[in-house]
């Protein structure tokens, strides 16, 4: 009797463990936004879960036979896929999925089956479970979309240009064919952002992709790289330039202005740099870089043109790059000198002054011009601590001169306007004056008359500044550049650098001459004195003298020389 009343007692204990179990899953199935669909393939039993009636509200499903009624629930396509899970009883695993749209047009399905299996093999139980994946196979859509394409212009990204040209090139290899990679970049693109704001900027950026999409196509691929920069790849089987047709066409575009949706007008200009598979480079990335370092050179080269590599367009940038690497690396170490080279009166020949002349020693021991070196420095703003470094140098080898030798003359030193822009500029100068207690009067500042054209008010106003605190001001290069006699006028300047290619065809060249005596007769008439820079022989000097320029540099009378060389010419006074 015990023994049947304990079994009784079990059976309910285990009934009760059971219906609690029914009821936890029952509410994880109803609360997880799922819905089920139980198959009993023993029984041949069918039970819909869950949230049934939220995806499939139409749809009763009460015997086996009703499941196909799922297919017109779900696109064409999908139809196959669908039956697949529903139906098979056996899968590679016990759990297969699989994802289905439905014919709303919106909503996603991922589907997941999981079958159980007797003893023998056969299936027995299966559940499969819908799950709405819209949301996230939205999100991933649109990932995919930017992941390929460029949202402001709809054309191809960066990243998928890549993979899109590394197949051209895979075919070009195989097909002995040629693919031309085009850079096009806007000009002055800044100054329209800077100018008209970053909004008309992605207008233009847009127009004008639009406008290259066009040429997108079996074997022309279009991409916006980068700001205002795009970049054509063209497979070009049998060879024949259609690069330069496509530019043409940019050009005959742009003669037309945009219109902006704010009813203005804008034109451009654009330039382009061009680099050919197998040519210039045999692989993708290498064959981009090219193009863009021929962009580069079309751009330095005065813009709105096209460019087509060469190699030593190449072999120039990569100097250039090793120069900007190592020159950072110098900055540090300091492996500079400074020379100086004499300067002298016309007149009895007699010492002038000396001008200051950075020299770099590179690590290998090779010395690097400063022609090469300053216009990269200049670039990277390492000129500032360079510059800085140069005047501080230079004041303290004259400050120890003019202790030890009693005579009177000028140090100069070249300013880059990079340089003399800077706001603590003249503190700086006045400080390393202070510091070494030189004479400002026997301190020159060459600036070079390219300077003038940026920013002419607040460099003379500078100008003026520096020359109150008795700092000589001298206009180097003079000639070379926009020079016109008429707005030598008024320029609070002491000195005039007559440049070195006046000198060099003045004695051969009847017109250089004439311009070459214009600018002594003119500088002497506004008080300033005239400096010739590169004399070389006995026959330039006599001219000089003759049309009465003041002093006079270069090898005739001595090139740079290191301090103790300036040493023994002070001796010697
Ligand atoms: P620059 O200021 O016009 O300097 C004169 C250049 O002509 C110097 O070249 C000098 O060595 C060279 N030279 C002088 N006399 C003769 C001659 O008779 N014949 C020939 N063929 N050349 C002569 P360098 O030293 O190579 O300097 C080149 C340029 O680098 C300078 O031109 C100047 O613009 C810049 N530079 C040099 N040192 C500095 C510096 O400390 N700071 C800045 N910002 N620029 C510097
Ligand atoms: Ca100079
Ligand atoms: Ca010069």
């Amino acid at each position: 009797m015990d023994d049947l009343r304990y079994q009784v007692d079990l059976l309910s204990a285990m009934n009760q463990r059971l219906t609690n179990d029914e009821k936890m899953y029952r509410l994880i199935c109803d609360t997880s936004s799922n819905a089920f669909l139980y198959v009993n393939f023993v029984k041949n039993e069918v039970r819909t879960l869950a949230n049934w009636n939220f995806f499939f509200p139409d749809v009763e499903i009460r015997h086996m036979k009703d499941l196909a009624k799922l297919y017109s629930q779900v696109e064409d396509k999908y139809v196959l896929p669908l039956r697949d899970l529903l139906f098979l009883e056996k899968t590679e695993m016990n759990v297969d999925s699989g994802i289905v749209k439905l014919n709303d047009g919106r909503t996603w399905v991922e589907c997941e089956s999981a079958i159980l299996y007797d003893e023998s093999g056969s299936a027995t139980d299966k559940v499969i479970r819908f799950k709405d994946i819209s949301k996230f196979k939205n999100q991933n859509d649109e990932l995919t979309y930017m992941a390929y394409y460029d949202v402001l212009t709809g054309l191809y990204s960066r990243n998928y240009f890549v993979r899109l040209l590394s197949d051209f090139v895979r075919k070009a290899e195989e097909e002995n064919g040629i693919i031309a990679v085009m850079f096009v970049d806007i000009d002055d693109f800044r100054k329209i952002n800077d100018g008209l704001g970053i909004i008309v900027g992605d207008e233009i950026v847009q127009q004008f992709g639009q406008f290259l999409a066009g040429f997108q196509g079996e074997n022309v691929l279009v991409s916006h790289f980068n700001a205002d920069i795009y970049c054509i790849a063209i497979y070009e089987p049998s060879g024949n330039r259609s690069v330069e047709h496509i530019f043409k066409m940019i050009h005959e575009r742009i003669k037309e202005p945009f219109a902006l949706s704010t009813g203005q007008e804008l034109s451009l200009t654009v330039s382009a740099g061009v680099a050919e598979y197998p040519e210039a480079a045999k692989n993708t990335l290498d064959l981009i870089n090219c193009a863009e370092i021929v962009m580069f050179k079309a751009k330095n080269q005065g813009k709105d043109s096209i460019q087509y590599f060469d190699a030593p367009i190449l072999n120039e940038f990569l100097q250039n790059v090793s120069i900007e690497t190592k020159l950072k690396e110098a900055v540090f170490s300091q492996n500079f000198v400074m020379n100086f080279q004499p300067q002298y009166y016309v007149n009895g020949k007699k010492l002038r002054g000396v001008e200051a002349l950075i020299r770099w020693r590179d690590n290998d021991g090779k010395m690097i011009s400063p022609a090469l070196f300053i216009p990269i420095a200049e670039k990277n703003g390492t000129i500032v601590p360079i510059g800085t470094w140069v005047i501080e140098e230079s004041i303290k080898c004259f400050a120890a001169w003019k202790k030890t030798y009693d005579c009177h003359f000028i140090l100069s030193l070249n300013i880059s306007a990079i340089q003399y822009m800077r706001d603590e500029f003249i503190d700086n100068i006045l400080n390393i004056i202070k510091k070494y207690d030189v004479n400002p009067e026997e301190l020159e500042l060459e600036i070079t008359e390219s300077v003038l054209i940026e920013n002419f008010k607040e460099i003379t106003e500078k100008m003026c500044i520096l020359r109150e605190y008795g700092i000589r001001i001298s206009l180097d290069d003079f000639g070379t550049g926009y020079s016109s006699l008429s707005y030598l006028k008024g320029l609070p300047i002491d000195t005039l650098k007559v440049d070195k290619s006046f000198i060099d065809t003045s004695i051969t060249d009847e017109n250089t001459r004439i311009i070459t005596e214009s600018i002594i007769i003119m500088a002497k008439r506004l008080g300033f004195e005239t400096v010739a820079e590169g004399v070389e022989t006995e026959e330039q000097f006599e001219y000089l003298n003759k049309i009465g320029c003041d002093c006079i540099q270069g090898y005739l009378l001595g090139k740079p020389m290191p301090k103790e060389d300036i040493e023994q010419l002070l001796n010697q006074i």
